[in-house]
């Protein structure tokens, strides 16, 4: 906190630092706030970074490729995942699919000395934070409710009753802002990245 404030006062055009190895940061918030946004934006401009892939039981979007924006797996896939121990962790999320993230290639990049991005939902940064004390919890932020619901409704990937759902969990996201490490408003993609950036410079696992 006493850092994020320094930067604010430093201005948000601070330059971002290196990356410190061996970062594990969590990037949280509520539906359609833009955080696939930003980890993209940070997996396009950090190559060191490692952005985790989880696995999902959703079936793809328009656009979405297996292995890169989820491994999109069956209901016993995803079972099969759990009972040989495979994820960091899981949850079931917006009352709807299982979502988890790959133990094996976040241990191996953080032994190598390489940093770990999660793009997760609060259940599953509460169950990183119990795992990885040391993991940096940021918490990304709308400007307002009503711009959330207005880049939720603006996307159109969700029919009226799963949009409904959503922004319930959002209520309840947003509740917690409070558990995590840092808040982020993301206002501009590139602004709110390079904040994350700059985090992941100071913190370590
Ligand atoms: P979407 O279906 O829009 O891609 O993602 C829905 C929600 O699932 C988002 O809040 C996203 O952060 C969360 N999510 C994606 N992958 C994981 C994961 O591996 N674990 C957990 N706990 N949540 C995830």
């Amino acid at each position: 906190r006493e850092f994020l404030q320094r930067r604010q006062r430093n201005g948000a055009g601070a330059g971002a630092g290196p990356i410190a190895p061996g970062s594990l940061v969590v990037l949280a918030g509520p539906t359609a706030v833009g955080k696939g946004t930003v980890a993209g934006h940070i997996r396009a401009h950090h190559p060191d970074v490692l952005l985790s892939v989880s696995a999902t039981t959703r079936s793809p979007r328009p656009g979405e490729i297996d292995g890169t924006t989820y491994f999109f797996v069956s209901d016993e896939q995803f079972d099969r995942m759990i009972a040989d121990g495979e994820f960091l962790e899981w949850a079931t999320v917006h009352n709807s699919h299982r979502y988890g993230t790959p133990r094996g290639p976040i241990e191996a990049a953080l032994a190598r000395g390489r940093s770990v991005l999660l793009e997760i939902d609060l259940q599953g940064a509460r169950q990183v934070r119990a795992a990885f004390p040391a993991a940096r919890l940021v918490f990304l932020l709308p400007p307002s409710w009503e711009e959330l619901v207005r880049r939720l409704v603006g996307r159109g990937t969700e029919d009226e009753e799963e949009r409904e759902r959503r922004l319930s969990t959002a209520k309840v996201e947003l509740a917690a802002q409070d558990e995590f490490d840092y808040k982020v408003v993301n206002s501009d993609v590139e602004t709110a990245a390079q904040e994350v950036v700059q985090l992941m410079a100071v913190s370590r696992a």
